[in-house]
């Protein structure tokens, strides 16, 4: 049965397993002279990564960029550079440069 709450979307881009994965996230820590634990300090607890976050399928071992895992999102990341990107038009002609994205 296909995902529908976070997991919506995702899928292993090398074996196509969509149960669950592994994320290399950013949170906060309190680091003390015993060592580190997970902040509780009231809006230090939540923890994030985004479609650059490292990756990995649990059930094939492949690592990746998170995006790589979320079809959809690879490609609005993607529309979301070329947007960006300088457009490489003549200006005179208004005709995109040949060799160009
Ligand atoms: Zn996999």
């Amino acid at each position: 049965m296909a995902n529908t709450n976070v997991l919506a979307g995702w899928a292993c881009p090398k074996c196509g397993q969509t149960e669950g994965f592994r994320i290399a996230g950013t949170i906060w820590l309190d680091v003390t002279d015993d060592g580190t634990v997970p902040s509780d300090e009231p809006g230090r607890t939540d923890h994030e990564w985004d479609g650059d976050s490292t990756t990995e399928c649990p059930g094939c071992g492949y690592v990746g960029r998170q995006a790589e895992f979320h079809e959809d999102l690879e490609l609005e990341q993607t529309i979301a550079a070329l947007k960006e990107a300088p457009r490489n038009v003549n200006s005179e002609t208004g005709r995109r440069v040949r060799g160009y994205l």
